[in-house]
């Protein structure tokens, strides 16, 4: 029997009841009617979490992490300039995505805990593909201001890494000009890790490898799976064996959010992570991100000198059954991750997290 924790670190996150229920659904097969119209609602729906009228918005069947494999896969030619905001843990695994595909990778350092520096990036090359960058940096607490950067990209496509943005914070795609995007379903969405939501525009898609390299993410060939077919009212060809389990869950969490309100669910989440900063502070512990730049959906702590980062959550876990997150790369030991994040962002987790790591801490 597993135990249920409180899941507040970096996620996933503790999933909505519904999204849960809803994989204990009975199983469909992935051709039949009533999965056809799950499919087509949940695009539907996460054309409205991403802000965006693209055809081409679908979950793709694999974590995040393939999201971003997809987005550089499909649109990055060899020799293409890629410019890449780095500014946290996954900006470098965009850089090491990116050049696997054969980009000339232009990387744009910056401090962790620092929002991209918008005009640094922009003038990083005259001329580049495509221009990335991760609205909320997971592994630093921080949010960068994509609009800014669509403003400035020029020919260039925007490429965006929404996995810790998408329904905790206001992202608007086609209002800010992003041309790619991805995200995960096991943070803000509340739902279990497994889908990665894409959503790609006509320009980038126009633009796009011919012939990807990888043939499970090749969007041209996903286009006939869902995305043009449910656009367009087309056949359905069969290209893999979707999730339909995952699919029908994350449909659940969605029309969860949606029956909300996505303002008030973005809401939550400011209310969440402004009380759990402002309790952080009171206990006499530093934040680690850049005021200004915080989100409220994760919130980085810095360890106190000559506390023991990983006894502390060893702690939280055996005595609370509360998971928070160690900090990434070169903060492994000196930074806490804290998320509240889809059904979490609650001021009862705020409160429950709070007086856990007052009592360990003493
Ligand atoms: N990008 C960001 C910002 C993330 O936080 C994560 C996961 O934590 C990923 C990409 C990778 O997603 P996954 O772990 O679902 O493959």
């Amino acid at each position: 029997m597993i135990r249920e924790r409180h899941l507040f670190g970096p996620g996933p996150s503790n999933p909505y009841p519904e999204a849960t229920r809803a994989l204990a659904s009975p199983l469909l097969g992935h051709l039949d009617p009533e999965f056809l119209r799950i499919m087509d609602e949940t695009c539907e729906m996460l054309r409205t979490v991403w802000g965006t009228t693209n055809a081409r918005t679908l979950p793709l069947s694999a974590t995040g992490s393939a999201g971003m494999e997809a987005a550089f896969v499909n649109t990055v030619h060899p020799g293409d300039v890629v410019v890449v905001a780095v500014n946290g843990l996954f900006g470098q695994r965009m850089t090491d995505v990116a050049a696997r595909c054969g980009a000339e990778v232009v990387a744009v350092e910056h401090e962790w805990g620092q929002p991209v520096d918008v005009d640094r990036v922009l003038s990083a090359h005259p001329s580049p593909a495509i221009i990335a960058a991760v609205h909320a940096e997971t592994s630093t607490g921080v949010r960068s201001d994509v609009a800014a950067l669509g403003a400035g990209k020029g020919d260039a496509l925007l490429l965006v890494d929404a996995v810790t943005s998408i329904a905790g914070i206001e992202l608007r795609a086609d209002d800010w000009g992003i041309d790619i995007g991805y995200a995960g379903t096991q943070k803000c969405l509340g739902v279990a890790p497994g889908l990665a939501p894409f959503t790609i525009d006509d320009r980038a898609f126009e633009r796009r490898v011919e012939k990807p390299r990888s043939w499970y993410l090749d969007l041209g060939m996903l286009g006939g799976y869902v995305g043009e077919a449910s656009a367009k009212g087309g056949q359905r060809t069969y290209h893999h064996t979707a999730p339909t389990a995952m699919v029908a869950s994350l449909h659940a969490g969605l029309t969860r959010i949606l029956d909300e309100g996505l303002d008030a669910v973005h809401a939550r989440h400011q209310e969440a992570g402004d009380a759990l900063q402002a309790g952080l502070q009171e206990m006499g512990l530093e934040l680690f991100a850049a005021e200004g730049s915080r989100l409220p959906e994760l919130t980085t702590v810095k360890v106190p000198d000559g506390v023991d980062s990983a006894a502390v959550r060893k702690e939280l876990l055996e005595r609370f059954d509360l998971e928070i997150g160690a900090g990434a790369g070169a903060y492994a030991a000196s930074v806490w991750r804290i998320g509240l994040m889809g059904r979490n962002a609650r001021p009862d987790a705020v409160l429950l997290v709070l007086a856990a790591l007052k009592d360990v801490l003493g």
